[in-house]
């Protein structure tokens, strides 16, 4: 299956594509690894660390923080730098200004994760902004991602290394298991975030694009988080796409009018459950 990402990805069409991973790192001046702070990108990081033969400043760790992370994203990036003895670019877009600028797009572009602006505007256009400067200061730089074709059928039809939107890039754990991501971690004595331990991952806990039943599981793990994507959900119906009937969190649910109960307009009469407790179902005028 070829998504429109994939239509993006080119092979390099030279001898790049049939290189080792080493050989094809080694080709590069500097190579930057593009870094959530989950357990897929410390196994691409930890991999191309082997591998890579230049100078340690020319593996470049690059993170994109977006105000909806996990509270402490911060203080486990600041735990990762110590225990894995490197440095991590924290690019931060609109610097103190994050969640304003979060708020403003939240109420102008809808609530985040189904049309994944937040993923463009806080993290792929700073680090691709920071990438663009290194390629014109003359060096060749190699993008590192940690997809795997595990993660979905969407990902194994991926193309693992070549020019992604005119940039070259690799994916050097591709075709590494689970247990072989959380083994390389573990080798090396990193802890990851506690959200794992909960059954949840690094990346926005309120993303929009999370299931019922792991909305379910934040409520019951991380009341105070979940409050917090309830209301921001609530300001993003203000959005344009909303009142048109458009994009939705978890896209193809369905959007309610408004719920006399809970003022808001939850989506399906599931999520209605999960997300507002008090709210008497029959009180909900379904539109759809
Ligand atoms: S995890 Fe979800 S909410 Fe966060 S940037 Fe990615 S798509 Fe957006």
């Amino acid at each position: 299956m070829k998504t429109y990402r994939d239509r993006v990805r080119k092979p390099f069409g030279d001898y790049r594509d049939g290189l080792s991973l080493r050989r094809l790192l080694n080709l590069y001046d500097c190579l930057v690894v593009r870094f959530s702070g989950g357990k897929d990108s410390i196994a691409s990081f930890l991999r191309v660390r082997d591998l890579w033969a230049g100078p340690a400043d020319k593996l470049i760790v690059v993170h994109g923080s977006i105000p909806i992370d996990w509270p402490d994203a911060g203080e486990y990036l600041d735990y990762l730098e110590s225990v894995l003895k490197h440095p991590i670019v924290r690019i931060a877009k609109f610097g103190d200004d994050s969640m304003r600028a979060f708020e403003e797009r939240l109420e102008k572009w809808g609530y985040p994760g189904a049309n994944r602006w937040c993923t463009s505007t806080f993290k792929v256009s700073p680090l691709e902004g920071y990438v663009h400067k290194l390629l014109r200061s003359g060096r060749r730089v190699l993008s590192i991602y940690g997809n795997r074709a595990q993660e979905s059928r969407q990902r194994a039809a991926q193309r693992p290394r070549g020019l992604w939107n005119g940039r070259d890039f690799v994916f050097p754990i591709y075709k590494w298991s689970t247990e072989k991501v959380l083994e390389s971690i573990d080798r090396q004595g990193v802890k990851l975030h506690h959200s794992y331990a909960q059954g949840e991952r690094m990346g926005c806990p309120v993303c929009g694009n999370r299931s019922a039943g792991e909305w379910d599981m934040l409520r019951k793990r991380y009341p105070k988080i979940w409050e917090q994507g309830v209301h921001w959900y609530g300001r993003s119906l203000k959005a344009d796409n909303y009142r048109k009937g458009g994009i939705a969190p978890n896209h193809g649910l369905k959007i309610l009018s408004r719920c006399s109960t809970c003022a808001t307009r939850p989506l399906t009469a599931d999520r209605a459950k999960l997300w507002f407790p008090n709210c008497k179902l029959k009180d909900l005028e379904w539109v759809a």
